[in-house]
Formats: structure tokens, C-alpha cells, sequence
């Protein structure tokens, strides 16, 4: 039985009334009901109160989703003949219609997702906007290339074609700025989409299917599926797409490889990381501890590229601890809407039983510095964790190893460089890695040793629509952003023709 929503005071009329809508699927154009009328709730972090049904969609639905995508996808479709510059245009115009609704859109995101709203409005709605504008840059620029081959009197050249339909399957923790690095280069290449978001975060990419129509992007080409697990599963595995790209979890990203490669479809994979976050000896320790305290608990942790396996040379341990947990403590956790927070709560009840079960194992295998709590005073059935702080010397402690995706970093000591290096690498993951330092050649000598796909020196999590996005190792397979982001959805034409 459906319990009645229940939405905070603190939200616009805007954000209340899309909450208080009836949530189809997005076919073909069209919000309609899962075929056979299944919904499921989406909550509200802060209180584990329901805040929205939305459809579910199961096989059918997902079959019918792929069908208006390839029907979007027909050479004479408008989609398709649409030059180059009308779809640049449209793309430039969804984004606009994002900054027109950004404040609804991030109180819609702060509420569903539990993050602080101003993170919500600067940083997600923010982002998605640059990433569209960036990639409404690139249809214009999609070139192929003569060739000057060896037989005689033949023309040769590429062609740069979209890849087809796709199935973009994206978490829960910047469900929009997803959706957004998702749809952006696929709709700047020319393709179509069946776009999933995840079960714990629906609303927003429910609106940004809304604003796609609204921005001249024809029927058929965003289709967005609301659904949980086997709604993705039943995508990846439907025989018409020709694409998959997934952000999530590696176990879900191994499973979406394996199925994938079955059906030789092309695949991207960004999946989870375990950042080593390198302090040297010489940095600005005041910078360093500022950076990493950010890196780590911003989004309450929730972020892949999170800066969550601290390494600080022996000498200044000590300090650079007893700083960290001063920062802890000075924290504000709360919910989201509250125009104070830092740390919102977890996304979710599993998610918060998962952190949960991290900061109790940690307890064993080392030694907790700040934080801890599970639970927030005054906020009773809300997914909330402290900003928590471990320190172990033990590299084997699970968390030292496994990713936890909550407000709760680890501290370890260190002796010299090379051994730094060597151990940040030994992890199973290659997403981001970190370096603080004064010395420009230590810098670049860490750079080129460490074995991620972004090393942030300096700085945490600095990113742009131009520089590619993704990780070595088990964090994930293909880049996302810039030019290489788009080449995952092009294909490539060699013409031959004979004079
Ligand atoms: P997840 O299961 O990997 O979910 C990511 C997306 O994949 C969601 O849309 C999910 O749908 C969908 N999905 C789940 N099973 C699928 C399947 N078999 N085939 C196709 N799609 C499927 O992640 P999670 O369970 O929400 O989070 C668990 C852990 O994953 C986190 O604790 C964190 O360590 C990691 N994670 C990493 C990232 C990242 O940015 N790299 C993001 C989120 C989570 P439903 O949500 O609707 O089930
Ligand atoms: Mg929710």
C-alpha cells in the first residue's frame, strides 16, 4: 500500500508541485504508466519519509522504450536529419532551461538525494549546465578525414556516425550532473537514448527528460526509464542497444561488462575508487588539510573520485590528525535543506546499514579519532553518519582496501616517497590520487607514478567538461568528457570510392 507523501516546509511551490505530479515513464514523448502499472516510493534522506511514487518500469517497458530510441534513430527521423547545428542548438537550449529551473532542480536533488542545497545548485545543477553547453559545442565539429591511400584513382575517406541507440545507466549520488555527463556527448554525436536513473533518486532526471522536450529535442530520441536493478539489466541486455554506459558500483559495472561483451555491444564503465591522497613533507599543511578534509566528506563521502585513503609522513601525523578531527567536529551535519549543512545524510537505508557496518568493523582493526555516531540528534529515521576519521598503519584493514562511499576517512603514516607511491598503487582501484606539496619536480615525479586516471595536485576534484574523466584498473573502462568522451559515441565509416 502507498504511503501518503510527506514533503518538508522548507520547499519552493515549484518543487512541491512537480512531487505532488502523477511520474510516468518518458516514451516516445509521452509520460506514461509502467505497463503493468507498478510504482515504487522515492524518500526523503533527512527523514525516511516517501516523498514520490514513480512508475517501475519491468521488460516491457523497457522494450518499448528501445523501440521509440531506434524509431528516433531511422535516417529520415527528425533527429537524424536535423543538421548538425540545430542539434548543437538544442543541446545549448536544454541548457538554458536548466539554469531557468536551477533552483527547483536543486531543491528537487537536495530533497531526493539528501546532499545540501547549495552544493546542489552550485556544483550539480551548475556542472550539468557547463556539460551541456561544453558538448552543444562539438556537433559542429565532428569531422572525418580523406585518406591517401595506396590504390590508384580510389577517393577514400571517414565518416564519424553516431553510435545508435544507448543505454545510460547512472548512480544515485549526483543524479542530475549524471544524467548530464550521460545524455550530453550522446546527444551531441547524434545518437538516441533510453536513460536509467537509479531506484534511490528518480526526480531529476524525470524533469531533465521533461526540459529536453521542451528544449526541441524530438520525441523518442531521451527516453527515461525509472526502475530499479532489473530495469538496468533488462536494458543492457536488450538486443536492439548498441551501447552501454553505466556509472556505479564495480560489482554491477563487472556484471554490465561481462553482459555486454556478450552481445558485442560498445561499453563504457566508470565505476568505484579508493583515492590515495599523498601529503609530502613539504606541502601547506593548512591547504593540505583543507583540501583533504573536502575531498573526503563532501557529498558525505558519496563521490567515486572521493579523497578517502589519507598517507601523511610520520613527522607531522600527529598534526595533520589532530587538525582533521578539529574539522570533523566543527561540522555541520543535517539535512539537506537546511541552509547550514555540509554533511547531509546517506542516500539511503542500505546505504546507511553499509557505512554503518565500515565504522564498525573499523572500530576493530583501528583506531577511531572523531565521529563515529550513526544517528543525529533530533532526526529520528533520517539516513545520518558523522563525519568519521580512522588512523591505522595496517594497508590490509578493510577500510584502508574497500571503497565505503560515506563521511569516513582513514588516516595512514608514512616513511619516503617511493614507498608512498608503491603502496597508494597496491589497491585494487585507479580512479584519483593525490598529492600536496611546495616542490614543483616532487609534483610531477608523484604524477607520473601514481596509476589513476586523475591526479590532483594541490587540489581535490577539480574537473571540466574538456579533461576525460575515468579510471585504470578496477575503476572502470573508457573516459568520459572532452574529445574522448564523445569518441565513445561515434563510430567511424572508411569510404571507398573508385573514380
Ligand atoms: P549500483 O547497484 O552499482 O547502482 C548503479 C546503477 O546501476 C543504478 O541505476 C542501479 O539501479 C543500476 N543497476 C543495479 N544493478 C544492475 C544490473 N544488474 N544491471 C544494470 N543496472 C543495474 O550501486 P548501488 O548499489 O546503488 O551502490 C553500491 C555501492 O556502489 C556504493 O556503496 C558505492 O561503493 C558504489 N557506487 C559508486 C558510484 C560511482 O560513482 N562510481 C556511484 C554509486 C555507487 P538501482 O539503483 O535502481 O538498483
Ligand atoms: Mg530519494
Amino acid at each position: 500500500m502507498a504511503t501518503i507523501p510527506v514533503l518538508p516546509d522548507a520547499l519552493s511551490p515549484a518543487a512541491r508541485a512537480f512531487c505532488e505530479r502523477d511520474h510516468g515513464l518518458l516514451i516516445a514523448g509521452e509520460f506514461v504508466p509502467a505497463a503493468d502499472g507498478a510504482t515504487f516510493e522515492t524518500r526523503d534522506p533527512a527523514t525516511g519519509n516517501a516523498i514520490a511514487a514513480v512508475a517501475q518500469a519491468g521488460a516491457a517497458d523497457v522494450d518499448a522504450a528501445v523501440a521509440a530510441a531506434r524509431a528516433a534513430f531511422a535516417p529520415a527521423a527528425p533527429w537524424r536529419t536535423m543538421p548538425a547545428a540545430g542539434r548543437s542548438a538544442a543541446i545549448w537550449k536544454l541548457a538554458d532551461l536548466l539554469e531557468q529551473h536551477a533552483d527547483e532542480l536543486a531543491q528537487l536533488e537536495s530533497l531526493d538525494n539528501g546532499k545540501p542545497v547549495k552544493f546542489a545548485r552550485h556544483v550539480d545543477v551548475a556542472s550539468s549546465v557547463a556539460h551541456l553547453r561544453y558538448f552543444a559545442g562539438w556537433p559542429t565539429k565532428i569531422e572525418g578525414a580523406t585518406l591517401p591511400i595506396s590504390a590508384p584513382n580510389v577517393h577514400a575517406y571517414t565518416r564519424q556516425v553516431p553510435v545508435g541507440v544507448c543505454g545510460q545507466i547512472i548512480p544515485w549520488n549526483f543524479p542530475l550532473l549524471m544524467a548530464a555527463w550521460k545524455i550530453a556527448p550522446a546527444l551531441a554525436a547524434g545518437c538516441t537514448i533510453v536513460l536509467k536513473p537509479a531506484e534511490q533518486t528518480p526526480l531529476t532526471a524525470l524533469r531533465l527528460g521533461e526540459l529536453a522536450l521542451e528544449a526541441g529535442i524530438p520525441p523518442g530520441v531521451l527516453n527515461v526509464l525509472t526502475g530499479d536493478g532489473a530495469t538496468g539489466a533488462a536494458l543492457v541486455e536488450h538486443p536492439d542497444v548498441d551501447k552501454i554506459a553505466f556509472t556505479g558500483s564495480t560489482a554491477v559495472g563487472r556484471e554490465i561488462g561481462a553482459v555486454a561483451g556478450r552481445g558485442l555491444k560498445r561499453v563504457t564503465l566508470e565505476l568505484g575508487g579508493k583515492s590515495p591522497n599523498i601529503i609530502l613533507p613539504d606541502a601547506d599543511v593548512e591547504a593540505a588539510v583543507k583540501g583533504s578534509f573536502a575531498g573526503l566528506y563532501f557529498n558525505s563521502g558519496q563521490a567515486c573520485n572521493a579523497a578517502s585513503r589519507l598517507m601523511i609522513p610520520e613527522p607531522m601525523f600527529d598534526e595533520v590528525v589532530g587538525a582533521l578531527a578539529q574539522a570533523a567536529e566543527a561540522t555541520v551535519t543535517g539535512p539537506g535543506l537546511a541552509p547550514d549543512t555540509f554533511v547531509g545524510p546517506l542516500v539511503s537505508a542500505e546505504q546507511h546499514e553499509r557505512v554503518s557496518g565500515f565504522i564498525a568493523s573499523g572500530r576493530d582493526e583501528a583506531q577511531l579519532v572523531a565521529g563515529g555516531a550513526t544517528t543525529l540528534e533530533g532526526h529520528a529515521g533520517g539516513y545520518f553518519v558523522e563525519p568519521t576519521l580512522f588512523t591505522t598503519s595496517d594497508d590490509d584493514a578493510r577500510i584502508v582496501r574497500e571503497e565505503i562511499f560515506g563521511p569516513v576517512l582513514v588516516a595512514q603514516p608514512y616513511d619516503s616517497l617511493e614507498e608512498v607511491a608503491e603502496r597508494a598503487n597496491a589497491g585494487e582501484y585507479g580512479l584519483a590520487a593525490g598529492v600536496w606539496t611546495r616542490d614543483v619536480s616532487n609534483a610531477h615525479r608523484l604524477a607520473s607514478l601514481l596509476r589513476a586516471g586523475s591526479v590532483y595536485v594541490n587540489c581535490w576534484s577539480v574537473g571540466d567538461p574538456s579533461a576525460p574523466f575515468g579510471g585504470f584498473k578496477s575503476s572502470g573502462i573508457g573516459r568520459e568528457h572532452g574529445r574522448e568522451g564523445l569518441s565513445a559515441y561515434l563510430e567511424n565509416t572508411s569510404v571507398f570510392v573508385q573514380l
